[in-house]
C-alpha cells in the first residue's frame, strides 16, 4: 500500500489501521511502565492523575498521586475540604488553577460533599461540562475509568498521529487539531476495553519511543506503517 493512499480525508485506510492498532498495542503490552493509575478503573482516582500528568513529568507525579489519594480519598473528601488545604496537597506540582479546578469540580458533583457516592460522569460530553475539564481530560476519563469507546489526543498523541498519519498537519492550529482528532476517532478499536490499551499505547509511544526531542524509529513498533519513519538506524529528529 503506497503512503499516499493512507488518508482518505481524515479517515484512515482499515487495513493501515488495523496493523497500526495491532503492533501498537502488542508493544505496550510488552513494554509498558507500570504506573498506578494504570491499575485503576476508579473515575475519581484517573481524574486526579489526569490532572496532575498536565506539564508535569510523570515521576513526580508518581510520588504525590499516592500522597494526594491518602489524603483524599473520595471526590467529596475534596468537596468537603477547605480550598488551602487541597492547594496545600498539591504543593510541589505547580499550575495550582488545576487544584482549584478539581475542587470546584468536586462541589458540583458531589453537591459540596452532601451525596458523596454520586458518579463522575462517563460520557465525554457531560464531562466537558466540568469545570477544568478539556477534550483529552474528557476523553481520558472516559476512556481510562469506564473502558468507553473515546478518543484523545494530548501533547504526545498529536505528535504520534501527526508522524505517522499525517505529516504536514499543523499541530498548533485549530484545522491541524481537527484533523489530529478526526485520525484519532477513525482509528478506535472497535471495543472499549481494547480502546483503553490503544489510548495507553499511543501515549506510552509517544512517552518512550517517538519522542519530541528525537523518534527512535530503529525501535519503533509501527514504522512499517509511518509516513516520517527514518530510513536510517539512529532515529528522526524533529
Ligand atoms: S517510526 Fe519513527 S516517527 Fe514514526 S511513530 Fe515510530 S518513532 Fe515516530
Amino acid at each position: 500500500m503506497g503512503r499516499t493512499t493512507q488518508t482518505v480525508g481524515r479517515k484512515i485506510d482499515p487495513a493501515i489501521s488495523s496493523v497500526f492498532g495491532r503492533k501498537l498495542r502488542s508493544w505496550y503490552r510488552r513494554n509498558a511502565r507500570d504506573l498506578p493509575w494504570r491499575r485503576t478503573r476508579n473515575a475519581y482516582e484517573i481524574l486526579v492523575s489526569e490532572l496532575m500528568l498536565q506539564q508535569t513529568q510523570v515521576s513526580r507525579v508518581v510520588t504525590k498521586y499516592g500522597e494526594f489519594l491518602e489524603q483524599f480519598p473520595t471526590l467529596a473528601d475534596v468537596a468537603r475540604a477547605k480550598p488551602a488545604r487541597v492547594m496545600e496537597a498539591w504543593e510541589g506540582l505547580g499550575y495550582y488553577a488545576r487544584a482549584r479546578n478539581l475542587h470546584a469540580l468536586a462541589r458540583e458533583v458531589t453537591d459540596h460533599g452532601r451525596t458523596p457516592n454520586v458518579a463522575i460522569p462517563a460520557d465525554p460530553l457531560s464531562l466537558r461540562a466540568l469545570p477544568g475539564i478539556g477534550a483529552y481530560t474528557a476523553g481520558a476519563v472516559a476512556s481510562f475509568a469506564y473502558e468507553r469507546r473515546a478518543a484523545l489526543v494530548d501533547t504526545n498523541v498529536a505528535r504520534v498521529l501527526k508522524r505517522v498519519f499525517a505529516p504536514h498537519a499543523d499541530v498548533k492550529s485549530t484545522k491541524g487539531q481537527k484533523v489530529l482528532w478526526g485520525i484519532a476517532e477513525s482509528i478506535l478499536p472497535r471495543t472499549g476495553r481494547t480502546t483503553w490499551t490503544h489510548n495507553q499505547a499511543l501515549m506510552e509511544l509517544g512517552a518512550l519511543v517517538c519522542t519530541a526531542r528525537i523518534a527512535h524509529c530503529d525501535k519503533c513498533p509501527v514504522r512499517s506503517v509511518c509516513r516520517s519513519a527514518a530510513k536510517q538506524p539512529g532515529g528522526y529528529r524533529a
